[in-house]
């Protein structure tokens, strides 16, 4: 090979490099403005996510008595099945926090309110980091409660509706906002309540879940033709089969769980509305459909919220939160 030979063939081999250089510069390029135009996150922030699961640690055949477990493979949590100084370890270890909602409308603050946290305070999720969100037309009334070290209480000024209904129903739309707005990155889990109950004993970490729904009381125990789910083919709330019955009284889960479930409930009852048409329980319909279509990954049992009124009590052996007296007549608006 003579001098003139090498020369070339060095040229060819820059310029291939340089060609290289080039296209490589180009394509990544464009893959980063690909990756912006599709607004996909070039730095990606991983959002607040609960990642302890302790389900490997329940002993699932110790309350021969009850279902403890759902055909999806969901636990079915009840007294005896959990250790609960290891599930409050861990989530103290893990800086497990959470977020409680409660409605106190209309006559329901001054009739309810003020059991429902003072006995919170002494039973739910004790040793953990826990704000109330009290949703309210009448923040003033809200009374004054004194709190453990690590808890906070927040009051959220929101409208009156007329109808009961409306006000029960509603509560999704706000649910979903306040989560969106104000609690998204700062609680590891929201748990949501209705305000006409108060709380007994242990409400602890066990009942902590990616997607959480209760066991209806009056329901967990009887054939499933009895249960009460929306049979009008008009509303979204519609359902022909489902495997419980749920109890709205009491839902939860991450973040994003929550979120999409009250998205889900307050879009069709919107809809419903559209069509003239109400589902027949309400906010409960919609999340009894909800949770047929997404199934909860943890159900609570009935000993997480009791009705004394149910006379077979065999299978209770701790009531965790109970119903408080109803007094429709009284306390609602019309
Ligand atoms: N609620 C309220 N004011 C009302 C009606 C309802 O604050 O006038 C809220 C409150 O949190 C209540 C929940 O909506 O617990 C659901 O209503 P209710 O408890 O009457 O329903 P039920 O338990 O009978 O299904
Ligand atoms: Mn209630």
């Amino acid at each position: 090979m003579d001098f003139r030979d090498f020369k070339e063939r060095i040229g060819i081999f820059t310029c291939l490099l340089l060609c290289i250089v080039l296209f490589s510069s180009f394509y990544f390029g464009q893959l980063r403005s690909i990756a912006l135009l599709k607004n996909l996150p070039v730095i990606h922030e991983e959002p607040s996510k609960p990642t302890i699961n302790l389900d490997h640690t329940l002993d699932f055949t110790i309350r021969n008595d009850v279902q403890t477990r759902t055909y999806w493979g969901a636990p079915i949590i009840w007294e005896l099945m959990f250790d609960p100084k290891l599930y409050d370890k861990k989530h103290q270890e893990g800086n497990t926090s959470v977020a409680l909602t409660v409605f106190a409308v209309g006559r329901y603050l001054d009739a309810y309110l003020n059991t429902f946290l003072t006995s919170a305070e002494k039973h739910f999720m004790i040793g953990l980091p826990v704000t109330y969100y009290v949703f309210t037309e009448s923040p003033e009334k809200v009374p004054n409660i004194e709190l453990a070290p690590q808890r906070d209480l927040k009051v959220v000024k929101v409208q009156k509706y007329s109808r009961w209904q409306d006000i029960s129903m509603m509560r999704m739309k706000t649910i979903s906002e306040t989560i969106e707005m104000e609690l998204e990155g700062k609680f590891s889990y929201v748990f949501c309540f209705d305000v006409d109950q108060e709380f007994k004993n242990r409400f602890g970490s066990e009942a902590l879940g990616e997607s959480v729904a209760l066991l209806h009381a009056d329901f967990y125990n009887v054939p499933k033709d009895r249960f009460t789910y929306d049979k009008n083919p008009k509303s979204k709330a519609y359902m022909e089969d489902g495997d419980h019955y749920y109890h709205a009284a009491l839902f939860g889960g991450s973040l994003q769980n929550v979120k999409a479930l009250a998205d889900f409930c307050h879009v069709n009852i919107m809809e419903d509305k559209l069509n003239d048409v109400e589902a027949l329980w309400h906010d409960e319909s919609h999340l009894n459909k909800f949770f047929w279509l997404n199934k909860p990954t943890q159900l609570l049992s009935p000993e997480y919220c009791w009705d004394n009124n149910v006379p077979d009590k065999k299978h209770i052996l701790v009531v965790r939160l109970t119903w408080a007296p109803k007094q429709y007549d009284k306390l609602r608006t019309r």
